[in-house]
């Protein structure tokens, strides 16, 4: 076997993010000399997931290749980093995956470990750090700049001139004006944009807004 893959979470973000993973693999002539499995470490012994072997994170270091590729497809965007940490200790490559029909326009560039799911548009001269996950029809406009470990949740509408710092989340179906050059809308580190929300404007880091126009959480 050539290439070892590893689909870092078997739940519902691993099991969404196989086929799209497994698509890549054939449209890039790489699926026959390779071998791809789940990585969970709920997992005490390797078990089968969707019809593909599913094992714990100490099997999958054990498992013989001559190289070893990971994608971290879990959408909490701590657990993304520690275990983006562990891989590095351990000299195995981030991979990044994109569907098929995700379109990326001129001008973008991504770092590793990014996940671009069915239907994801990037448009021109965007920048995009460290294990970004876009889920389903989400977009990122001209012009913006995203931090590292920041997820989309589904159809988020990211539209031109928005930064957004590391460890964000945007939940479902949020809208996201656009900024201008000179004055990009900033969505701060770790922050959340609930679902649906309307953000008009900047977000601070930590914060959670949720409404329209969205608004900070009071609990
Ligand atoms: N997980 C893991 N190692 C970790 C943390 C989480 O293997 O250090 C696995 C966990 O067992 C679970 C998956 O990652 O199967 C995360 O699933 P969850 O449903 O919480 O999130 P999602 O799939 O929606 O991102």
């Amino acid at each position: 076997m050539n290439c070892l893959y590893g689909i870092y979470g078997a739940s519902g973000c691993g099991r969404s993010l196989m086929p799209v993973a497994v698509e890549q693999l054939k449209r890039d002539n790489l699926y026959r000399q390779s071998q791809i499995v789940f990585i969970d470490d709920a997992l005490e012994e390797n078990k089968q997931v969707n019809g593909y072997t599913a094992m714990n994170y100490t099997q999958f270091k054990a498992t013989e290749a001559k190289d070893k590729k990971v994608l971290i497809a879990i959408a909490n965007s701590g657990i993304r980093k520690k275990i983006a940490d562990k891989l590095a200790e351990d000299n195995i490559t981030m991979w990044s995956v994109l569907a098929d029909s995700t379109i990326i326009m001129d001008a973008v560039e991504i770092k590793e470990g990014a996940a671009l799911s069915p239907f994801v548009t990037i448009g021109a001269n965007v920048s995009i750090g460290k294990c970004f996950h876009a889920n389903l029809y989400s977009y990122v406009e001209h012009d913006c700049v995203i931090g590292d470990y920041v997820t989309f949740a589904p159809r988020v509408n990211c539209n031109g001139n928005i930064h957004i710092h590391d460890y964000a989340y945007i939940g479902t179906g949020a809208v996201i004006k656009q900024g201008t050059s000179d004055k990009p809308l900033i969505i701060g580190k770790g922050a959340i944009v609930g679902m649906g929300a309307v953000v008009t404007k900047d977000v601070p880091a930590g914060a959670i807004v949720i409404g329209n126009p969205a608004k900070p959480l009071v609990k």
